[in-house]
């Protein structure tokens, strides 16, 4: 463990990358490729990491979780990354559905829903994007209307990940305020069978077993208790579940360049066409050394983000949290795209499964806010300048 390291994290937290990084190592690219080629999900990895206590890290104890925060889930998905096996749904089911329900859920919501989401035995899929709305989420206009004690929710969604294999989505629609008419938004919690609940596949070139989906919603009838909380503190729930979905976004996208890094290394220091390895010339070496560099500092966004955000500092963890998205997006595309560079020819083959990360790194620039939308926040929360729109 590198200096660095010892300073910045914990012995558990340590104790904890190691142990999820040995786990990873069983799985690792050749399982993940093997699950996409024959269209399987991660079933296998996603239930022996639950087992090992490592998906509930961040739920608290008394439903069943690790009773840690953003610290520890962040570490877990880091290091699966790293090993070249993510598990993209860590960023919706424990990370913001769990939070959200942690945080905001009724009592019945927590004990139907958190001992589940925490062994791994129930997922849950997050749903926000709308074909109309895209970054501009005050726009969403999935609508819930009340019908006796139920509501009825209608409305569409694009791009939302793993709605086939989740129990249910945490939807983000609005409800009309009684007094002032004004849509405030609020989240439900709709089954996956739910009648008039359809999903059409939205075929991505992404080399990934989790699958991205178009959502409709047909006046689908929830019962009283599908509603998240309480009413009136949508937004408050929203952010508290955004918050979460940055930094692990943020360990996505550090694990996926720190693999590809590693794989670029080993080759570079081995590949020989000249008189001494290609890693030796600095052409080489320098990008390879400057994408470290910036996944370090993006790792270290990461961890100020976590921590600002397991101690209660939403404010304070919403400007870090987008920071470090920022920065992980960018180090993990950099890196990427200079390890394929690295291999040459063989960057592009099957054989060295790199080239297919070209297409999945830029998921982490791209979502769940895209780039210049943090830019955006920065220019005018942090640096006080105007709006263009
Ligand atoms: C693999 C994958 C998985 C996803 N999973 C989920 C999920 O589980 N749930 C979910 O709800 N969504 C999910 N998304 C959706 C994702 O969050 C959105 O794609 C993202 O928020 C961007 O929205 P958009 O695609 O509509 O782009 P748009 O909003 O149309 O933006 C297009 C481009 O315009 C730029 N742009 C827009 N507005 C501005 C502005 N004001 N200033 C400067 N530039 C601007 C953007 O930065 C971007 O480059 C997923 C997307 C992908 C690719």
């Amino acid at each position: 463990m590198s200096t660095a390291r010892t300073v910045l994290e914990t012995e558990e937290h340590q104790a904890l990358r190691a142990a999820v990084a040995a786990l990873g190592k069983r799985y690792g690219r050749a399982y993940m490729t093997t699950v996409v080629r024959e269209g399987n999900h991660t079933d296998e990895l996603w239930a022996e990491a639950a087992k090992l206590g490592y998906l509930g890290v961040n739920l608290p104890e008394e439903y069943g979780g690790g009773g840690g925060g953003m610290a520890e889930l962040s570490i877990v998905l880091e290091e699966l990354g790293a090993a070249g096996s993510p598990l993209l749904m860590m960023i919706v089911s424990p990370a913001i559905c769990g939070t959200v329900i942690a945080r905001f859920g009724t009592d019945q919501q927590k004990r139907t829903w958190l001992p589940g989401l925490a062994d791994g035995s129930l997922t849950m899929a997050f749903g926000i994007t709308e074909p109309d709305a895209g970054s501009n989420s005050h726009r969403i206009t999935t609508t819930a209307r009340r019908d006796g004690d139920d509501w009825l929710l209608t409305g569409r969604k694009v791009f939302v990940s793993g709605v086939d294999i989740a129990d249910a989505t945490l939807i983000v629609g609005r409800t009309e305020d009684a007094r002032s008419g004004k849509l405030k938004p609020c989240l439900f919690i709709v089954p996956r069978d739910a009648e008039g609940f359809g999903r059409n596949r939205i075929d991505l070139e992404l080399h990934a077993p989790e699958k991205q989906f178009e959502l409709v919603l047909d006046d689908v009838r929830l019962p009283a208790e599908a509603l998240v909380g309480d009413e009136d503190a949508g937004l408050l729930q929203l952010f508290a579940g955004l918050n979460p979905e940055r930094i692990m976004t943020a360990a996505f996208g550090i694990g996926m360049g720190r693999f590809a890094l590693g794989r670029a290394v080993e080759y570079a220091r081995t590949r020989q066409v000249w008189k001494a390895p290609i890693g030796s010339h600095q052409a080489i070496a320098h990008p390879l050394a400057t994408a470290h560099i910036d996944l370090e500092l993006a790792r270290l966004m990461m961890q100020k983000a976590a921590r600002l955000y397991d101690e209660g500092d939403d404010i304070g963890a919403g400007e870090a949290a987008n920071m470090a998205k920022y920065a992980a997006g960018e180090a993990c595309v950099k890196a990427v795209d200079q390890a394929v560079h690295t291999l040459g020819g063989n960057g592009l083959t099957r054989e060295y499964g790199l080239a297919s990360l070209i297409t999945a790194s830029r998921v982490a620039r791209i979502a769940p806010v895209s780039r210049e939308m943090i830019l955006n926040y920065v220019s005018h929360q942090t640096l006080g300048l105007p709006k263009s729109y």
